[in-house]
C-alpha cells in the first residue's frame, strides 16, 4: 500500500498540466541513487523540474501548491526497461492477429499504458510490437489524447528469417511468405542497416533485436544464434550513427556473446549467461535486464495443458526457470543490472511483482528501487532529467 501511495506523487505531477511550484513534504525520501533514505523533507517542484530540496518542511507561500505526504515516502517515477503494451498474453495470442486490425491493437494498449502508470511506473521502454502502434501510442500520450507512461519505444523488432520475431513464422505456406527489411526481417549486413534506418524514419527511439530464438514463437529452438557477427555489428555501428542504443533478446549464450562482442548496451532475458559472458558484460558495462517476472510467468503456465502450442510448451518449462538461478549469479558476479519485466508476457499493471523476484534473488531492496530508477534511467541515455529526486530533474512534461 505504501508502495502505491509513492508513487501518487508521480502521476500527480506527471498527469497534471500546470506545472508551477509545488512543494512536496515527504517523510521519507529515496533518491534513487543513494543508499541513505532522507527523513523530512521537501521538494520544490518548479516548471515541471526538482528546483530544490530542503530539509524540514517549508512554510508554503500563497501561491504554492503543497502536496503533503508527511506520512510517506516518496521515490522517483519507477522506470521498467522492457514492456509489450500492444498485446498481453493469452490462449488467443495466436490468433488474434488474424481478426484484430492495427488500430484494434493501439487503440486496446491505452487500457495497458493506463495501468501501468497506475501501478507508478512514469517510464517504459516498449522492446517490439506490430510496426509502428507504440510510435502513435507515444505520441497519443505525448498530446495528451491517452493516458500512459513516458515511453521509449524500439518499434518493430529485428530479427533474421523464421527468428524470433519474425512475423510469418509458423504460419501456412501461402501467408508464410518473404518478410523484409521494412518488417524487420533482415538477412545480412546491407539489410541490417537498412532495417535500422527503416526503424529511424518510424520515429524509433532505440533498437531491438532477438539475437537467439524465444519462448512464444512458433519456432522449435529457444536458444539458437540467429544473428551473424557481421549483421550484428552493422546493426550496431548504424543504430550508433543515428544516436539508438542497442537492447537484445538473448536466452542461448553463442548468440548472446557475439551480441556483447558486438557492443549492444543491453542484453534481456540473458538466461543460459555463462561466466565469460559476465565478465565480457562488467568489463563493456553491457546491461542485463533480467524480465524475471517472464521466466516465473511461461514456467507456470508450460503446467497448463493446451496454454500454449505444443512446439511452445518444452521451451517455456526449460527456459522459465533457469533465468532465476542466471539472475543470482549475475547478481554475485557484479554484472551491471536495471529494471525490465516483459509485461505484455505477463499482465499489464503487476509490474513490481519484479521487485519480489529481484530481492528473493539476491538483491537489497534499494537495490532493486535503483535497478527501477537511476539505472534504467542511464540506460535510456536519459539519467539527466529521469530517474533519481535531484536537482534538475523532471517532475512533469
Ligand atoms: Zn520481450
Amino acid at each position: 500500500m505504501r508502495i502505491l501511495l509513492i508513487c501518487i506523487v508521480g502521476l500527480l505531477l506527471q498527469s497534471s498540466t500546470v506545472c508551477g511550484d509545488t512543494l512536496i513534504y515527504a517523510a521519507r525520501m529515496i533518491d534513487g541513487v543513494s543508499d541513505v533514505v532522507r527523513q523530512n523533507v521537501t521538494l520544490v517542484v518548479r516548471a515541471g523540474v526538482i528546483a530544490e530540496i530542503r530539509d524540514g518542511f517549508s512554510a508554503a507561500g500563497a501561491d504554492e501548491k503543497v502536496i503533503d505526504l508527511r506520512e510517506y515516502s516518496v521515490l522517483p517515477g519507477l522506470i521498467d526497461l522492457h514492456t509489450h503494451l500492444m498485446s498481453q498474453h493469452s490462449r488467443e495470442s495466436y490468433t488474434e492477429r488474424f481478426f484484430m486490425e492495427e488500430a484494434d491493437y493501439a487503440l486496446r494498449s491505452t487500457m495497458y499504458a493506463r495501468a501501468t502508470l497506475m501501478a507508478g511506473f512514469t517510464t517504459v521502454r516498449e522492446l517490439g510490437d506490430n510496426g509502428i502502434n507504440s510510435v502513435a501510442l507515444r505520441r497519443a500520450i505525448d498530446q495528451g489524447w491517452a493516458v500512459g507512461p513516458r515511453i521509449f519505444t524500439a518499434g518493430k523488432s529485428l530479427a533474421t528469417t523464421g527468428g524470433h520475431a519474425d512475423p510469418t513464422n509458423g504460419l501456412r505456406g501461402d501467408f508464410r511468405q518473404d518478410a523484409d527489411p521494412v518488417r524487420g526481417v533482415i538477412n545480412g549486413p546491407d539489410e541490417a542497416r537498412k532495417a535500422v534506418r527503416q526503424r529511424y524514419k518510424d520515429g524509433a527511439d532505440l533498437i531491438k533485436l532477438t539475437a537467439t530464438g524465444g519462448v512464444l514463437s512458433l519456432a522449435a529452438n529457444g536458444q539458437n544464434p540467429q544473428f551473424t557477427d557481421e549483421e550484428l555489428r552493422a546493426i550496431v555501428e548504424t543504430a550508433g550513427d543515428y544516436g539508438m542504443a542497442v537492447a537484445v533478446h538473448a536466452h542461448g549464450s553463442e548468440g548472446m556473446k557475439r551480441a556483447v562482442l558486438a557492443g549492444v548496451d543491453s542484453i534481456e532475458h540473458g538466461t543460459y549467461m555463462t561466466d565469460e559472458i559476465m565478465a565480457l558484460m562488467k568489463e563493456r558495462g553491457t546491461v542485463l535486464v533480467p524480465t524475471l517476472m517472464a521466466g516465473e510467468w511461461v514456467a507456470l503456465k508450460a503446467e497448463e495443458e493446451g496454454y500454449f502450442p505444443e512446439i511452445v510448451r518444452p521451451k517455456a518449462a526449460a527456459i522459465g526457470p533457469v533465468m532465476r538461478d542466471t539472475f543470482r549469479r549475475a547478481v554475485e558476479a557484479g554484472v551491471p543490472i536495471a529494471f525490465g519485466t516483459d509485461s505484455g508476457v505477463s499482465v499489464h499493471g503487476e509490474n513490481a511483482r519484479e521487485f519480489e523476484l529481484m530481492v528473493d534473488g539476491g538483491m537489497t531492496p534499494m537495490q532493486a528501487i535503483q535497478c527501477a530508477t537511476s539505472k534504467a534511467a542511464k540506460l535510456l541515455r536519459a539519467d539527466d532529467r529521469l530517474g533519481s529526486l535531484q536537482h534538475g530533474r523532471q517532475s512533469c512534461r
